[in-house]
Formats: C-alpha cells, structure tokens, sequence
C-alpha cells in the first residue's frame, strides 16, 4: 500500500480525530504554526510512523525542534507524493546539482593550483634576486621549468573536465526545458493544455486589470462528439479533435492564446480584443470548421462534417478570471440549447 493509500485509510479510519487533534496538540506545544502544509506533514507522520516522513518528524518532536517554513516546504516536496515532481525532473535536478559541485570542486582545484605556481614564482624571483652561482641559476630555472609543466598539464586536465561539465549543465537545462514544455502542451493537439490556460488566463486577467484594455475568452466544444465517437470510432475521434484544433491554431496566431481545455472542449484568450469583434471571428472560424467534409487518415472514407459551438464574454472590472469563464461556459451552453453550430455572446446574453 502506498502512503497516501496508507494515510487515506488512517484519516478516515476510526482513529481519524484522535489523530488529527494530537497533530495539532503536538505542534502547538512545540509553537509550529497550523499551516496547512504544516498540518499536512504532520497528519502523514502520525499516520504512518514507519515512513520517512513520520521518522523524520517523530525525531523533531523528541528533540523539541522547532520547523522553519522553508524546511516544512523542502520536507513535503521530499515526501509527500502529492508533491512530488515528475520522476524526470528530479533526475534532472539531482543531475545539474552533481555537475555545479563538479564544476565547483574544478574551481577550487584551479584556485589551489594557481596559488601553489604562484609561490613557485615568488620563491624563484627571492632566489635569483641575488643569484651566487650559474649551477644555482641553472637549478632555479629547471624547478621553474617543471612546475611550468606541470601547472599546465593540471590546467589542460581541468579545462577538459570544466568543458565536460559545462556541456553536461547545458543538456540538462534543455532537459528541463523540454520537461516544462511538455508539462505544458496537450499531447493530443499540441495546444496548450488546461494548466498552461490557467496560468495564461491569470496573466491575461492581471495584464487587462492593470492596462484597462479589453480581454475576452472564448470557449468551445464540439457537437455531438459523442455520436461521432460511437459511429466512427475513438480514433477517428481523436482526429477531429485534431483537426479543430488545427483550424482554431490557424484562426487565432499570436498574441491569441488557444488550449485544448478538456476532451473536446477549447478556450481561447483574446487579449486587447473586445468580445463584439472575437464574436465575428469565432463565427467565422466555426463556419470554415463546419464546411470541410472530414476522410478518415487511413482509409479515406468519407466521414462527413463536424460543426462546434462557442460562447464569448469579455472580462468585466474587478472580476475573477475563473468568473469570466464559467459566463463564457453559460454562453457556449445556450448555442448548445439553441440548437448548436453557433456562438453567443454572454454579453447580449446577459442583456
Ligand atoms: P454536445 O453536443 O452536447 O457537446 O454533445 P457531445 O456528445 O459532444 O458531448 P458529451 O460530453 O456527451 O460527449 C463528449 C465525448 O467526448 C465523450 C468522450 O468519450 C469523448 N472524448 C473526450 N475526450 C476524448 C478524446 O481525447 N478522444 C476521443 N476520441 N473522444 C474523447
Ligand atoms: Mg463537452
Ligand atoms: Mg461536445
């Protein structure tokens, strides 16, 4: 059983408040505050003592310690599964982290080196500042010759691992990159998928909020997908999905911001635009995807039209962005009442 099964079990269990109040009994005593992060590592480590977490927090506990902020947060990314970062990513860190002590250790080596051929040199010059004889002259210049040698024998060595190292953290970073992106982007369509039309949204509300410039959204979803589905198969489901995001891509290019928001449904941020001219296009868009008979990739049998419809609203002062959207989501469900293929306007709506 996993700890969160574990724990699952635990906080709906008979002992679910004897729990949770020595949780908050034993934080209280030792001054934690009841943060809910707090909270949280400490329910996991009563619920099951045996995990790391519980361990780790049962030896705070005796040792009377009290918890930084910063340490709760590092111990719930550590342990609690909710949090933890996609496997890849991880890796990715522990590796960066491995190289920048490597590139570290290759300075301070460099540094060490440098000093040591520095008091070469000064030992040298004190020698011949007076020099007595050629055979000591003769001895002066042959250490310096060979810790000349060998300070750049060591330097090549360490520029080659530097430059190793260097490459290593480039590869990484595109690593992460390449993790974040695809944390991103909807696999499917290679939209932007739910979580980066959130953020955007955010983005969009605070940058209309702070200019006063318009912002409107509008949300979309495909008619009877579902007969679509049944009649022709999920894969050719999934390339219709494929296709109506091509053409809201192609629609709305830059600064326009299209997600795939769930399975056949899309919203689109229109930032700078007013949700009369967003209504003329959405319009537009929906007709054109309405005309094209659609052909199955494979086989090329003809699997008719699909047509979509939509609901617009433009951000109003002071609102919420998830309130906008939910009056969008009221527009597009009254195109689905009237009889689909078609877009509303959740201003008119509202008038
Ligand atoms: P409406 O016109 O009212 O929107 O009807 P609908 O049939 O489109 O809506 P409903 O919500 O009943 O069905 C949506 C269907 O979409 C059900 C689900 O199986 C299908 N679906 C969701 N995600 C995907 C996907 O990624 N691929 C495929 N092929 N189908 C999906
Ligand atoms: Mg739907
Ligand atoms: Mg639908």
């Amino acid at each position: 059983m996993s700890t969160q099964d574990q724990l699952d079990m635990v906080i709906r269990g008979p002992k679910s408040y004897e729990i949770a109040s020595r949780a908050l009994d034993q934080m209280k005593d030792l001054g934690i505050s009841p943060t809910p992060l707090n909270y949280e590592l400490w329910l996991f480590a009563l619920a099951c003592p045996q995990s790391a977490i519980g361990v780790e927090i049962s030896k705070l506990v005796s040792d009377r310690r009290p918890l930084s902020d910063v340490e709760a947060e590092s111990m719930a990314l550590q342990y609690l599964p909710r949090l933890r970062l996609p496997e890849e990513m991880r890796e990715t860190g522990d590796k960066l982290t491995q190289q920048l002590e490597t590139i570290g250790k290759v300075i301070t080596v460099a540094q060490k080196n440098a000093r040591e051929y520095g008091k070469t040199l000064e030992g040298a010059s004190r020698d011949l500042e007076h020099p007595q004889e050629l055979a000591e002259i003769r001895r002066v210049v042959e250490t310096l010759a060979a810790s000349t040698m060998r300070a750049q024998r060591e330097n090549a060595a360490l520029e080659t691992q530097l430059l190793k190292s260097t490459e290593e953290v480039r590869r990484l970073r595109e690593n992460l990159e390449q993790v974040r992106r695809d944390s991103l982007t909807d696999a499917l369509t290679n939209l932007a998928n739910r979580k980066a039309f959130d953020d955007a949204l955010n983005r969009a509300c605070a940058d209309s909020a702070q200019t006063g410039r318009p912002l409107t959204v509008a949300v979309l979803d495909i008619d009877h997908f579902k007969r679509f589905n049944d009649t022709w198969g999920h894969q050719a489901g999934d390339q219709v999905i494929r296709y109506v995001a091509a053409m809201i891509a192609n629609a709305c290019p830059q600064p326009r911001f299209a997600a795939r928001y769930g399975g056949e449904e899309f919203a689109i941020l229109f930032p700078n635009e007013g949700v009369g001219a967003v209504h003329k296009l959405i319009e537009a868009m929906c007709k054109d995807i309405a005309s094209r008979s659609l052909k199955r990739r494979s086989t090329a049998e003809e699997l008719g039209t699909v047509t979509v419809s939509a609901g617009v609203a433009e951000l109003h002062r002071g609102e919420l962005p998830s309130d906008v959207v939910e009056r969008a989501d009221s527009a597009l469900y009254a195109s689905k009442r009237n009889g689909r293929n078609r877009t509303t306007n959740a201003e008119a709506l509202a008038a």
